[in-house]
């Protein structure tokens, strides 16, 4: 594998992006705003970030030649999402530096991981078991109580994959339910946690081991579905701080050279327990493109290329929400309003849950 500590990487580069969606579309309109080119690789063609770009590589993850090619064409290689299959990620890290890097990836792209590494480093995290079929699936449950929630230990987001059960529920059928009537899978059971607020905190470290933390933010779910973000969070200081110093701890300890978003939850005993990481920029990062010094999507390049890392202060307070579905339909209403900021990804059809874009509403900073 190639040293991933590089020198920083010159204007007129190349960044190549594996995904193709509004994520690395905003990525790369960041990445064009520091001098970069940059080369998308999909297996979907006409995406939101291919839009942006004019070089386009549209095929499978698992396409040697065409990952190949990919890697020559390309002086860094970075991802949109954190399901890129690690073989994928392996194939390229030994051609091209590839970042957050294979430790940030292989942690955060299994639920199960996660919360081992958080419990490595005495991090909290909900009560957690592993279960691979329905029988392991009824003892663990038995012992933990209910509600508890099942979820797949891969490829979930959303809320897909993932079953709360109730007492009396038919631990069975939920386990079914989550994978799709397969008899044994990655799975994990966690206790359920009676949260007071669900916030996430971004933090970016480059190459130099610099890092720098957004303020925690306040996200409100419909549907499994991130609805809206309130930047800051309403919560005291000291949670405050104790969600950003948690959030610094993980991108060290992970030697992360990127950008990681951080789900936590906070008790009603203001407990802080983390639920899930993101190694790349976050729907609930989204309000700092137009409340910060320095947007997430400019820090991701910024981490990733090795460069200086931007100040991430919040020059407004804000709050977005996502267009979700035909929720789009009023971006013309949206555009009149005062102190409204509309982002749009460039998606044709508005099926119902989809994310076709978001507005953020910008108001004094407190
Ligand atoms: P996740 O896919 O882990 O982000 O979960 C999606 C949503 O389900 C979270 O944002 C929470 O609202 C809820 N949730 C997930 N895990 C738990 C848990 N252990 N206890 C209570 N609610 C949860």
């Amino acid at each position: 594998m190639r040293d991933n500590q590089t020198p920083p990487l010159a204007p007129g580069s190349t960044i190549g992006m594996l995904g193709g969606g509004q994520l690395g579309r905003m990525a790369a309109l960041a990445a064009a705003n520091l001098g970069y080119r940059v080369h998308v690789y999909s297996p979907e063609a006409g995406g939101p970030a291919s839009q942006v770009t004019s070089l386009n590589t549209v095929a499978d993850y698992d396409d040697l030649s065409a990952l190949e090619s990919f890697a020559a064409a390309v002086d860094l290689v970075t991802f949109e999402f954190e399901n890129v299959p690690a073989a994928t990620a392996e194939f390229l890290a030994e051609r091209t530096p590839v970042r957050p890097g294979p430790n940030a990836l292989r942690i955060c792209q299994n639920r199960l991981r996660e919360k081992d590494f958080c419990n490595s480093i005495s991090v909290p995290t909900a009560r957690y078991a592993e279960v691979t079929n329905a029988d392991s699936l009824a003892r663990i449950a038995r012992d933990f109580g209910y509600p508890c929630v099942l979820k797949t230990a891969e490829f979930g987001y959303d809320g897909k994959g993932q079953v709360f059960i109730a007492y009396g529920d038919d631990v069975k059928a939920a386990w079914n339910t989550m994978s799709g009537g397969k008899a044994t899978a990655a799975a994990i059971v966690e206790g359920f946690v009676d949260f007071r607020m669900e916030i996430s905190v971004i933090v970016a470290r480059n190459g130099a081991g610099s890092c720098e933390c957004y303020v925690p933010v306040e996200n409100h779910h419909k549907n499994h579905i991130l609805d809206a973000t309130h930047a800051p969070a309403r919560i005291t200081r000291d949670l405050a701080e104790r969600a950003e110093i948690t959030a610094l701890r993980l991108a060290e300890e992970m030697d992360l050279q990127g950008l990681l978003a951080i789900e936590m939850f906070i008790t009603s005993k203001d407990q802080i327990l983390v639920n899930e990481m993101a190694p790349r920029p976050h729907n609930s990062g989204h309000w700092t493109m137009d409340a910060c010094t320095t947007s997430q999507f400019e820090q991701f390049i910024r981490a990733v290329a090795g460069l200086p890392l931007g100040s991430p202060e919040r020059r407004n307070n804000a709050v977005m929400k996502n267009l979700l579905g035909n929720e789009v339909d009023s971006w013309h209403e949206i555009l009149a309003e005062p102190g409204a900021k509309l982002h749009l990804y460039g998606k044709t059809e508005a099926r119902p849950g989809r994310k076709m874009g978001h507005v953020n509403r910008l108001t004094a900073r407190t």
